[in-house]
């Protein structure tokens, strides 16, 4: 029983008001800071298994997972032993090893369509790479993504659509220039027709990125056919497909979204699951597109700490883990228990929501519409979930703070526990009805 104590946070707020002074916003990334949920972050001691603990001893059911990566659970005993072992030999030596190889023989024997991969820090990393790829290979330069699919930080994919079936991109921040922005053309996502369109009007086009399965607009799948329209396009006018699976490899399947769907696309982004809960990123793509990157071709591309062996450790015991088929079944009836739970409680409780879920990734919109794409997304009640989202926070459930992010299960999420989260939504729906 995961113990529950709907009172003050008074360390987490003492922390907070310290880290406001010297970390921007009090966070290093910025959706931690609860800024579309209202109220302070809980700062977290530790984390087991499928809980974590916030500095004022309160524990609570984690369905963020460190956004992703923690498939296992967190202190996973396999993987502290490993790191123990590997901390012990050294944290880095800037020269190769061969967990490298032993990390791209796992990758490209769960990734058909990769067959070499190259080893970065972070998942921004691994899209800046791929695009800068795409456009060594084709000589291209204009990209394409999709109205709220996020690939990370980098300048072109910090753009956002306006309306109309095909914007030009305007930067999403400031600092990132407009001629670079200009460059990226953004379409909604499940629109074959809108993405032709693209392809008609304008040539050049080096690449088309998405998230196969998108996580970062709440969970939205590919409607059936979609990927596929996709692969089409792309191949008919000789842009590259990437697929960003930085969420979605080895989460979805072993294989990812492209095993789960069937679709190959020319170069694969991977991250968090494959970095074990340490800082990863991965570019894969066949033989001849990955020797264009130096120094076995002309691409530049580098990193001081890239293949780092203490996240080749920790992603490797992660991913040898995963190599059991029956892991994915028992994500799927651990989900699928999940969001039926949650759907009846709602529904129960007079509230209307609309569950989106692909294997072990799901969100819960406040909306009574189906969501397919970003505008269907943004209909959803934003203030009703950031009630829902403290309610659950007071009966010890840690939900994604914003209703633009999917929820994720884990390994370790018991039965039990997924009925006491049910339990506890079942409370929190009534509430929103008071
Ligand atoms: C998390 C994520 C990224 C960015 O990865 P970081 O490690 O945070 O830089 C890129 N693409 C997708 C699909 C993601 O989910």
């Amino acid at each position: 029983m995961v113990a529950i104590h709907p009172s003050k946070q008074d360390v987490s707020d003492k922390l907070f008001a310290r880290a406001v002074e010297l970390i921007p916003g009090g966070v290093n990334s910025p959706v931690r800071a609860f800024k579309s949920v209202g109220g302070a972050p809980r700062f977290i001691r530790s984390a087991s298994g499928a809980t974590m603990t916030d500095a004022d001893g309160r524990t609570y059911i984690d369905y963020v997972g460190s956004w992703g990566p923690m498939i296992l659970g967190h202190a996973d005993e396999e993987v502290v032993e490993a790191l123990r072992d590997a901390l012990a030999r050294g944290t880095s030596y800037g020269a190769p090893t061969e967990l490298e190889i032993e990390m791209a023989e796992e990758i490209t024997s769960a990734v058909p369509s990769v067959e070499m991969v190259r080893m970065v820090n972070s998942g921004t990393e691994a899209t800046m790479s791929a695009l800068r790829l795409a456009r060594a290979v084709t000589g291209g330069t204009r990209v394409v993504k999709f109205e709220g699919c996020y690939h990370g930080h980098e300048d072109s994919m910090l753009v956002r659509a306006g309306s109309g079936v095909a914007t030009l991109g305007l930067p999403d921040s400031p600092g990132v220039p407009a001629s670079l922005a200009r460059e990226t053309t953004t379409v909604p996502f499940n629109d074959a027709r809108a993405l032709q369109k693209v392809f008609d009007e304008s040539g050049e086009i080096a690449a088309v990125i998405i998230e196969p399965v998108v996580g970062n607009m709440g969970c939205v799948p590919p409607q059936a056919g979609y990927l596929q329209r996709v692969r089409e396009i792309t191949r008919e006018h000789g842009a590259l497909l990437i697929f960003d699976e930085v969420m979605t490899g080895f989460r979805l399947a072993r294989g990812g979204a492209q095993e789960l769907f069937n679709v190959a696309p020319d170069i694969t982004t991977l991250g968090k699951i494959i970095g074990g809960g340490l800082p990863v990123g991965a570019y894969g793509a066949s033989r001849e597109i990955m020797n264009t990157v130096a120094p076995a071709g002309q691409m530049y591309q580098a990193g001081t700490l890239s293949g780092n062996p203490l996240a080749m450790t920790a992603g490797l015991v992660t991913l040898k883990r995963l190599r059991d088929k029956t892991v994915y079944e028992r994500l799927e009836r651990s989900t699928a228990r999940l969001c039926e739970g949650m759907t009846e409680a709602a529904r129960e409780a007079g509230v209307e929501t609309v569950t989106n879920r692909v294997g072990s990734m799901w969100t819960s919109f406040f909306t009574s519409e189906p969501v397919t794409n970003w505008t269907e997304a943004t209909k959803s009640d934003r203030a009703l979930y950031a009630k829902f989202f403290h309610l659950m926070l007071d009966e010890g459930v840690y939900l994604a703070p914003s209703q633009f992010e999917a929820g994720f299960v884990g390994l370790a999420h018991t039965d039990e526990l997924i009925d006491r989260t049910i339990e506890a939504a079942g409370k929190s729906f009534r509430s929103l009805k008071l």
